[in-house]
């Protein structure tokens, strides 16, 4: 075959005409050719999934593609919905399409003189890179082989291509493969018997030789008859038939379903079959085959990146029986393939208009095209790719923004481990990635200790069954923390993204023993001060120390580090960034606690606090202690003592927050969590509690009992609290109005928001508006100033959304806390939740984890109930979000669908947010 055949008559259709599934049933038109006519096109992937769309899509443009067809999407369908039986007009269609590959390349299926060899792959709607299965060579039989072997006047070829024949269609289709208690393939351990029988060592595959590949064909047919029970099939259509069941088969595989799980790929979309003549790369030393892309998928740079092997069929590339070589060796070892291969890299990028991950074959020293892909990327590449392509005018801007996608970016700000080193360790456990990036430390599993040992220096990885606020102190010290239980809405999953801390949260394999101070994994044990290293973007635990560096991003950013702003990945990053902005429509806050977190917020482009948890404020230094004064107070005139030491530390926190936010809005929230989470638990710490309040431990002991709690989460938490201590609220509403008095006579704006959690009823709010008015009032007075507040709610419990056109009445602005209103919507506990959500993914009775994503077909719901009801009482009702959610992209989309005015996330999630937010404001206007 020429490639000029693929290559003629092929006029150009319009990308995107017959996009979706068309006609059902038994009648309609299931084949769709490909090569010197080519009836379909890149724009038709959900019919023709992805492979069948691009090969018809490189027959259009005139690259050289051996001709094929492609059969529907919509006959895997059929198949499933009737017993796995096709379409009658199926085999005909099929028939005609076969004939048109005979045409093209002037030889038949099944013919004694010059047989057509034909390919068998899947090739889904979105490519699910070695999920399904490909059979190569299909219509060789003991007479087409001697044909193939005269007619190429290469036996070996011939019969190397009936050996992996022979081997595919047995492995693939007849099912032989490894049974449970064997460890290797049952063909290899034909191929492994022989070459020891023959040649007393393992010699390579292309050192067999034609006899040999003679007696492996008869073993492997013997091999399928004693396991199948039947003879191989000789007759090329019962071939072909059986392949293309088995291509369907395979899209309900165990590895396919897992991979569509993983990726939010529908069962329904199904697969398409290629059936495609074959080209050969292993004719010998003037063939091979290779996979390939445009650019390199890997750090981005704009190079010619793929490997290839001499004298190979593409299965062996991937398979790793050989290591292949770099592609640019072709460049000395075949020269003008080599140019004809650069020459379809071009033409790719310049028509495909991203970067491609394709395969290719050399037959004889002539080039074929098997396959094109946008190939994946990391977040590195896909930043550099945008730049560099909008710069080269392959895209424009707006493209630049959707190329990255916003669910990887986190990863750019991440510290990495260097790429050699994480080779040679060997991971231990696994958990969920709740904070990326790497870390190496000595570990410690308490917080004390965690903070002693970084003050003397040392590396810190902070190990925990799970974390609790006590264990604060201990996680900022720490270079990561490693829990063993805990979601991703856990309190270390929440504070790590928070902190911008590597973490790894719920590796359940690892044993933590505090008595001790060891963890067990693995059968190996590690004392305090031993090394681990935890991987926070791929949630890998392994033992002893991998090296990492910081992103230059947060270098240039948080460390104002000269260096770092200087190079390529820190100004694409803020071009991007730049672009994103100009994009947008919502707004991205923060949610930060400290002067420090919102420093690092502002710098990654926030543009205020959406969320401050005043309760974190608490934790610092001795201020835990006046606060538990605080609770433990039996009267009135106690309390008030109490909380009038805890004001000056709020008030200047507050202040320094107001500094940092020089004139951006901050949502302050009050005091929300159960008050017995303050008071310390173990005997040991009430003792020493009660030494230094000098009262008796009877009466530490006999309140904590006294505030236990069955349910916390749905108890005396929230404005509950304040509402039963209104002078909790009168205390922190004065150190804001104070905190903002003193800063805005230092000249700097201020504008404080005040957030009263978990709001059910408009009375509960109201009772609270009180004691910040009067407050203000007081304060403005005192003071002489004028100051600029608003107060309003957190939407979060699904009262208050069904109630928020009452509630807006008083109410200036609502920010949805949707961690609380998905823990009650679902009636879900956000803590528990992780022994059950796993399974519930499985069983695909949930798509993704509700703290994760929203859950937008319920909790949505109630997010758009209450942006509606709100917004009819006041129309310019401020609307944000402030839950975990604000940072996940897939979340972002629908608050932006939804019309609210901001998100807000933790700081290290801004760059995602905004991205996120641009993403979603360009797709609602496309
Ligand atoms: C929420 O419930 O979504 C929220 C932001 O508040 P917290 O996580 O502090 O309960
Ligand atoms: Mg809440």
């Amino acid at each position: 075959m020429t490639k000029t055949l693929a290559r003629k008559a092929v006029r150009r259709g319009k990308m995107g005409e017959k996009g979706g599934k068309g006609e059902k049933g038994g009648k309609g038109k299931f084949v769709y050719l490909f090569g010197a006519k080519t009836d379909g096109n890149g724009g038709m992937k959900p019919l023709l999934g992805g492979k069948g769309a691009n090969l018809a899509e490189m027959c259009r443009i005139g690259l050289p593609v051996p001709p094929g067809f492609t059969i529907t999407t919509e006959v895997c369908t059929y198949y499933y919905e009737h017993k796995r039986t096709y379409p009658a007009a199926l085999k005909p269609q099929m028939g005609a399409g076969v004939a048109s590959i005979e045409r093209q390349t002037r030889k038949k299926f099944g013919d004694l003189n010059n047989p057509l060899l034909v390919s068998v792959r899947s090739g889904a709607r979105d490519s699910m890179p070695g999920m399904m299965d490909t059979i190569l060579n299909l219509g060789l039989n003991d007479q087409t082989v001697d044909a193939l072997a005269r007619k190429t006047g290469n036996p070996r070829f011939a019969w190397d291509c009936y050996r992996r024949f022979v081997q595919m269609y047995g492995d693939v289709v007849l099912g032989v493969q490894k049974r449970a208690g064997e460890d290797h393939e049952p063909f290899e351990t034909a191929i492994e018997g022989l070459k020891h029988e023959r040649y007393h060592q393992d010699i390579e595959d292309t050192k067999l030789t034609v006899e040999d590949l003679k007696e492996l064909v008869t073993r492997f047919k013997a091999l399928v008859k004693e396991r199948v029970g039947r003879e191989f099939p000789s007759s090329p259509w019962d071939q072909l038939m059986g392949a293309v069941g088995a291509v369907f088969g395979s899209w309900m595989n165990d590895r396919a379903i897992v991979y569509r799980r993983k990726y939010n790929i529908p069962t329904e979309w199904g697969t398409a079959v290629n059936v495609q003549a074959m080209v050969y790369g292993n004719t010998g030393d003037k063939s091979g085959s290779g996979v390939a892309f445009t650019r390199n998928p890997a750090n981005g740079e704009k190079e010619f990146y793929g490997e290839f092997l001499i004298n190979a069929q593409g299965e062996d590339v991937v398979a790793g029986v050989r290591t292949p070589e770099p592609v640019v060796e072709l460049k000395k070892q075949m020269p003008k393939a080599y140019a004809e291969l650069e020459r379809i890299r071009q033409t790719l990028e310049k028509h495909f208009k991203d970067v491609q991950d394709f395969e290719f074959t050399i037959e004889d020293g002539v080039v074929y095209m098997l396959q094109t892909r946008n190939g994946k990327r990391t977040a590195m590449a896909a930043l550099k790719f945008s730049m560099d392509m909008c710069r080269e005018k392959l895209i424009d801007w707006k493209t630049a923004v959707m190329r990255n996608p916003a669910d990887q970016f986190e990863q750019l700000l991440a510290p990495v481990f260097d790429v050699r080193e994480v080779k040679s360790a060997k991971a231990i456990a696994t958990g969920l990635p709740a904070g990326p990036g790497a870390a190496s430390g000595q570990i410690y599993l308490n917080a004390d200790r965690a903070v002693a040992a970084a003050e003397k220096g040392q590396p810190v990885l902070l190990v925990r069954v799970e974390t609790s606020p006590e264990d604060l102190r201990g996680m900022i010290a720490a270079e990561g923390i490693l829990t063993a239980r805990g979601g991703v809405s856990s309190h270390a999953a929440l504070v790590a993204r928070q902190m911008g801390k590597v973490c790894v949260c719920g590796a359940s394999a690892i044993e933590v023993d505090y008595a001790t101070r060891k963890v067990s994994v693995d059968g190996q044990t590690f004392a305090e001060g031993d090394w681990m290293s935890i991987d926070g973007t791929a949630g890998k635990v392994y033992a002893g120390r991998v090296k990492a560096a910081p992103s230059e991003i947060v270098a240039g950013l948080i460390n104002n580090d000269e260096a770092a702003k200087k190079t390529e990945k820190f100004r694409s990053f803020q071009q991007l960034m730049k672009w994103c902005d100009q994009a947008t429509r919502m707004g991205v806050r923060t949610n930060a606690d400290t002067p420090e977190q919102a420093a690092n917020a502002i710098a990654f482009g926030a543009q205020g606090i959406g969320l401050c948890r005043t309760e974190h404020m608490f934790f610092e230094g001795d201020r835990i202690d006046a606060m538990r004064e605080m609770i433990l107070a039996e009267t009135l005139e106690e309390r008030k003592a109490a909380l009038a030491k805890l004001l000056p530390y709020q008030r200047d926190d507050f202040a320094g927050i107001f500094r940092v936010l020089n004139g951006h809005p901050a949502t302050i929230r009050f005091l929300d969590p159960p008050l017995h989470e303050f008071l310390p638990q173990t005997e040991h710490q009430q003792a020493d509690l009660a030494k230094k309040l000098g009262v008796p431990v009877s009466r530490i002991h006999s309140r904590v009992e006294q505030l236990h709690e069955f349910n916390p989460m749905l108890g005396f938490r929230g404005c509950r609290l304040g509402i039963g201590y209104p002078e909790i609220s009168a205390m922190q509403a004065r150190a804001v109005f104070e905190a903002a008095a003193i800063v805005q006579k230092e000249g700097i704006k201020v504008h404080p928001e005040i957030m009263i959690p978990l709001v059910g009823f408009k009375k509960e709010l109201d009772l609270q508006l009180d004691a910040v008015h009067q407050a203000a009032r007081e304060v403005q007075a005192e003071r002489k100033v004028k100051l600029n507040y608003m107060v309003g709610t957190m939407i979060e419990i699904p009262r208050g959304a069904l109630m928020a056109d009452e509630i807006a009445q008083s109410a200036e602005f609502f920010s949805f806390g949707t961690n609380d209103l998905t823990q009650t919507a679902l009636g879900m506990s956000r803590d528990d939740s992780g022994s059950f959500l796993p399974q519930y993914a499985e069983l695909e009775i949930i798509k993704k984890n509700p703290f994760a994503t929203i859950d937008v077909a319920g909790v949505g719901q109630l997010v758009d109930i209450a942006v509606k009801r709100g917004r009819a009482t006041r129309k310019d009702l401020k609307l944000g979000i402030c839950g975990e959610h604000g940072g996940d992209p897939d979340s972002v989309r629908f608050f932006h669908q939804v019309g609210l005015d901001y998100v807000s996330c933790s700081p290290y999630r801004v760059p995602v947010a905004r991205l996120a937010a641009a993403q979603a404001a360009l797709t609602s206007k496309m």
